[in-house]
């Protein structure tokens, strides 16, 4: 074993040091998940754009849409650290990226309802998304802008016992299909003291779907345009105060840095798993790809980067969980395993030749996917501007 990388090929995805036998048990329901219902069909779907809508029936009957939900309302318990987990193994068994964040839209639709919703709210929304494979999305672009979430202009005024919602939210991770979108909309001033959380339910009156949206790269989910014209929404629907949503928003976001970096990461380690299994068949000049330094200092490389990007990001999970507040760290490690994922995935179409170019190639897929995470739940730049606000200059 010259290399020790079959040694850790063999053995899998190194585990994040806060993992426990529980975090283990979780992974093992979720692999088995993807390997049995999606990594059968999962190419094909991307190449659909689209995955069965029975799938999140059957991901509730499995019980991998509750990790990191109460018990009470119908999840499997755990916290952050078993939903990155989950999230991880189903990447990495699945392999359809796509299916996974379309499947896994309620994760960032969902949170502030659990936050910070009533019993009734919990009630009506998050316990018929983990026990019977109803769909939420979260809308918080809009076509004039995402970055500047406090400048967002979709207005709600009051009218009686009721909003009345008019503007558009683009970009929506399983907008076409959702039944309800955890929508920000303007209720104040303007800046992010005029913000609130509105629960807006498919078949309202004025709401609409626009278009589905073509996209570079996680092509089995879907993304899609949302249109509210004088759209009705009982006052009831508002997730906490009115006007009190920012905070509320840049919470979420906190986690959904993490989950973006956890998936980067499992990204990465699969196409890095990909290019050993290629370089140890692939011959060229009588030998196979691993028998030229350049591709073994390659693939050290890859392993390497994802070593680091999984150290950084589990430290902040980890400090996350301990109640520390870690901003700064999770946009460090949202940009960082986004930079490895990245880096990873051209090197992995560098080692897989004319074939990495190819649709018939995970490698390819996965490099049009890794495109979205340094855009995708705040941008590059924006986690540069956490960062150094975090850091005082
Ligand atoms: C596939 C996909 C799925 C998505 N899913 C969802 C979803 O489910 N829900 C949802 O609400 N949104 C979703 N988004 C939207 C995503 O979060 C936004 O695209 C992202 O926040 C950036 O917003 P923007 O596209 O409007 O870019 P803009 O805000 O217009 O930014 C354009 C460029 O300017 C830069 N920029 C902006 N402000 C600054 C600044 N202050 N300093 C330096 N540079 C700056 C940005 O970094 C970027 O490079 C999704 C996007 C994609 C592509």
């Amino acid at each position: 074993m010259p290399l020790g990388i079959t040694c850790r090929y063999a053995r899998g995805p190194m585990p994040y040091l806060f993992e426990t036998e529980e975090h283990a048990a979780v992974r093992a329901s979720a692999r088995r998940f993807a390997q049995t219902y999606i990594a059968p069909h999962g190419a094909q779907w991307e190449e659909d754009e689209e995955f069965p809508i029975e799938l999140y029936r059957t991901a509730c009957g499995a019980g991998v849409m509750g990790f990191g939900y109460p018990e009470a309302l119908g999840g499997q318990g755990g916290d952050l650290g078993h939903v990155l987990v989950a999230s991880e193994e189903m990447v990495l068994a699945g392999r359809s990226v796509g299916t996974i964040v379309g499947l896994g839209s309620h994760g960032i639709a969902l949170p502030p309802i659990v936050r910070f919703g009533t019993a009734d709210q919990q009630r009506q929304f998050v316990t018929p998304c983990l026990r019977e494979g109803k769909i939420a999305a979260l809308a918080i672009t809009e076509p004039g802008g995402g970055s500047d979430v406090a400048a967002l202009t979709t207005r709600a005024e009051r009218d009686g016992d009721h909003y009345v919602v008019t503007g558009a939210k683009t970009f929506i991770t399983s907008g076409t299909r959702a039944d309800f979108v955890t929508t920000a909309v303007r209720t104040g001033g303007p800046g992010h003291g005029g913000v609130s959380l509105l629960v807006i339910e498919k078949g309202t009156p004025g709401f609409t779907v626009g278009k589905k949206l073509k996209k570079t790269g996680w092509w089995a989910s879907d993304t899609a345009e949302l249109h509210f014209d004088a759209c009705r929404v009982p006052i009831g629907n508002r997730i906490g105060p009115e006007n009190g949503a920012f905070p509320m928003i840049m919470m979420n976001f906190a986690s959904e840095r993490l989950m973006l970096a956890t998936q980067c990461v499992a990204i990465a380690e699969l196409a890095y798993r990909e290019s050993i299994a290629y370089a140890r068949e692939r011959h060229a000049f009588g030998k196979a790809l691993t028998g030229f330094q350049v591709t073994r200092h390659k693939l050290a490389d890859m392993a390497s980067r994802i070593a680091a990007a999984r150290a950084l990001t589990g430290e902040s999970v980890t400090r996350v969980l301990r109640g520390e507040m870690a901003a700064g760290l999770a946009s460090m490690a949202k940009n960082v395993a986004t930079d490895t994922c990245s880096f990873v995935c051209d090197q992995a179409v560098q080692i897989h030749g004319g074939y990495g170019y190819m649709r018939e190639t995970l490698v390819e897929r996965l490099y049009r996917d890794a495109r979205l995470y340094p855009i995708g739940g705040g941008t590059r730049e924006i986690m540069n501007e956490v960062i150094a606000k975090v850091e005082g200059y």
